[in-house]
């Protein structure tokens, strides 16, 4: 046998080897033809390629490419990875490689691409490092460190009340339209100040909505150093099924170089339901809300890649802010409740703040960070300790005095005092702050330097400390509290 036989042989299944050694006329793989049996919806059924192992790339008429997703005693199911119009029954299919993999490198940073890292900017062609598959082990447990280091975000609130760590896995979760990819966004655009790639992987998005992304990265100065791949809603359904995977691939590449990747998936609500489209074709039972019950595991299996490593696995991290859609509110459908137990947290975006005017629209009381208190700035977590008490009391209290009860002086004044931190916690998407003005807002509050200020005054106070503080250092309370009692002094 030839060096490259054994090469070959070595990286096919078992059973193909003892095959193919006990019987001297049965093919190997790689020279085995197959032919479409049915062909439709994105799937095709193939027949004589009892070799093929399953997440094998096949090749089929006109360059298409397939992924064996399930195998049977005589026929195997392939989500196809192109357009399969022109294919027909009959056609001949070949195996192509043992498993899909996709361009991975530098050169991809600026780009937008497809799943398959296909370009889709009118450029040519990226020039890839080398190809990874797409199916990846997680990180072992002696390889992963310690979520030490943070993730600015530049809202106010998370980075106050749920501050996330460089490794993390933190979901954003809210109904249709209620800036969820506006709060991913900016927590990307807040990365020109550190060394985190941002990637930005969009499943079933409207291309105007993947259009706003990119021009909001070209606004900032920040495309040149962001990946941006697209599975768009009229891209083959395999395409859309391999994206998040892709995507988590090519982030992979800088967290193994020691480098920090920030990661969002936009949506996995629409990989469910792609996923759901794809097993329902391939006759796999159903399970709740007609999902399969594999579900869980393959967005377990997807998240778990996101990782801080350990020093001496080069101590790149890789943060994912997986985005999903829920109805009506609801969190305990079936794939938010998966998503929100297999993340380390998550930000609630709530329908009835965002319609009455209330951005971005975090329902504090049900969001959550677990892992990323500890890597929170000193400045910020003593001036939001007890903040998150103090809002929630406010809720409850404006709630009660919305209905006309009489209050005494004292509740009035934290209602007031409540709605001010409303507002100095309030922004505008496509504007993330820095770190001074995060902790120049907290101060303010905190030391009642806003006090006696009409809402609107408080607005325009705000925007003023915001402009000011610029790159002012957060410990610097001194020249900090000097630009507070400048906006309010120019403001009023
Ligand atoms: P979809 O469900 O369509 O994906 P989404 O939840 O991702 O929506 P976005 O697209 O981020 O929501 O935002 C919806 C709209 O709200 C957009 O028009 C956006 O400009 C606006 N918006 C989002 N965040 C803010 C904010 N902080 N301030 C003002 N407007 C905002
Ligand atoms: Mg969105």
């Amino acid at each position: 046998m030839t060096d490259t036989l054994s090469l070959a042989l070595a990286t096919w299944t078992g059973r193909q080897r003892d095959r193919l050694l006990a019987d001297p006329l049965f093919l190997p793989v790689w020279q085995q033809r197959g032919r479409v049996t049915h062909i439709g919806d994105g799937i095709a059924q193939v027949s004589g390629l009892d070799g093929a192992a399953a997440d094998a790339m096949l090749l089929l008429p006109g360059g298409v490419r397939g992924l064996v997703l399930d195998l049977d005693r005589d026929r195997l199911g392939c989500l196809l990875l192109g357009d399969g119009t022109a294919i027909k029954a009959g056609d001949p299919v070949s195996v192509a490689e043992d498993v899909l993999r996709v361009p991975v490198g530098d050169s991809l940073l600026g780009r937008v691409i497809d799943p398959l890292g296909r370009a889709l900017d009118g450029r040519s062609p990226p020039v890839p490092d080398r190809f990874d598959p797409v199916e990846r082990a997680a990180p072992s447990l002696t390889e992963r460190g310690m979520v030490s280091q943070t993730m600015p975000t530049g809202t106010t609130i998370i980075d106050a009340l749920y501050p996330i760590g460089r490794g993390q896995r933190e979901l954003i979760v809210g109904d249709r339209a209620t800036g969820k990819t506006s709060i991913a966004v900016d927590a990307m655009l807040a990365q020109s100040r550190t060394d985190i790639i941002p990637v930005y992987c969009a499943i079933g998005q409207r291309a105007s909505a993947v259009a706003d992304v990119i021009s909001s990265l070209k606004t900032a100065g920040m495309m040149e150093r962001a990946i941006i791949i697209v599975a768009a809603p009229d891209a083959a359904p395999g395409l859309q099924w391999i994206a998040p995977f892709a995507a988590m691939t090519m982030a992979e590449f800088f967290r193994d170089a020691g480098q920090h990747v920030l990661l969002v998936l936009d949506d996995l609500s629409k990989h469910a339901a792609m996923h759901r489209q794809i097993s329902l074709l391939l006759q796999r039972p159903p399970g709740r809300e007609a999902f399969p019950g594999d579900i869980f595991h393959l967005h377990a299996r997807l998240l778990e890649r996101s990782a801080k490593l350990s020093a001496a696995a080069g101590g790149g991290s890789l943060t994912c802010l997986p985005v999903v859609e829920t109805q009506a509110g609801n969190l305990s459908a079936y794939i938010p409740t998966n998503l929100i137990s297999i993340t380390d947290g998550q930000i609630v975006l709530d329908a009835r703040q965002f319609q009455s005017g209330q951005r971005p629209a975090i329902d504090v009381g049900r969001s959550v960070s677990r892992v990323g208190a500890r890597t929170q700035h000193k400045m910020l977590r003593q001036l939001a300790e007890q903040l998150k008490l103090e809002y929630a009391q406010f809720l409850e209290l404006e709630a009660f005095t919305r209905f006309g009860g009489l209050v005494d002086e004292r509740t009035r004044h934290t209602v007031d005092r409540g709605r001010r931190l409303r507002r100095l916690l309030a922004q505008r998407h496509g504007r993330p702050r820095t770190l001074g003005a995060e902790v120049a807002l907290l101060l303010a509050h905190e030391e009642n330097l806003m006090d006696g200020l009409d809402l609107a005054v408080v607005e325009r106070v705000r925007d003023a400390i915001v402009a000011g503080v610029n790159g002012t250092d957060p410990t610097d309370l001194h020249s900090l509290r000097q630009i507070i009692a400048d906006a309010r002094e120019r403001a009023t």
